[in-house]
């Protein structure tokens, strides 16, 4: 699937779910879940301070980031929802007289429970890592049902009763459940 570069600690605050915008001198018109991939250099610490308001640092104080983030990995996954300019959240870059930032708005964070050594590239660029379309961790098997990727944790198992073998997501198991019983 697709995937960002974005520097630390801005990688981390995304994938907590504390930053919810990405600040781009381009817009996209994807819409959708990308992963987000942690550059192999982070701004400096002081840098990143300095970059951030006293607001921004509020949202962020309880998140316990350093210089030590993990970089040059696919860290977790979150969705485009929206691409604006002047956005109202604290984490916009305002577009002005001097240039435009696009405000790549950003929803339903999913921090990875093993980050992913990865390469990272400019662009939206693409990778053969899929995420689970329940929970939004990484995943190995599409569904045969609903073609979505999912998880260890949202496979459909064996089911004693029925003697049915799905392979499928949890999800379609439920939905095929539900239709026997009509
Ligand atoms: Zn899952
Ligand atoms: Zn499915």
């Amino acid at each position: 699937m697709k995937a960002l570069t974005v520097k630390q600690p801005w990688a981390s605050l995304i994938c907590s779910g504390i930053k919810d915008v990405e600040n781009r001198t381009w817009s996209t018109k994807f819409r959708g879940r990308i992963l987000i991939h942690a550059a192999m250099k982070p701004l400096k610490f002081d840098d990143a301070v300095n970059y951030m308001s006293i607001e921004m640092l509020k949202q962020a104080v309880d998140f316990h980031w350093s210089t030590d983030h993990v970089v040059g990995v696919i860290m977790g996954s979150v969705e485009i929802v929206d691409c604006v300019v002047n956005h109202p959240s604290i984490w916009a870059e305002a577009t002005d007289n001097h240039r435009v930032i696009w405000n790549w708005v950003l929803a339903n964070p999913i921090l990875f429970k093993e980050p992913i050594p990865a390469k990272g590239a400019l662009s939206l660029w693409w990778i053969n890592i899929d995420v689970c379309h329940i929970c939004g961790q990484r995943a190995e098997y599409p569904c045969e049902n609903c073609d979505e990727y999912f998880c260890d944790k949202h496979s459909a198992k064996f089911d004693q009763f029925t003697q049915i073998d799905y392979n499928c997501c949890s999800a379609c198991q439920d939905n095929m459940k539900n239709h026997d019983e009509y």
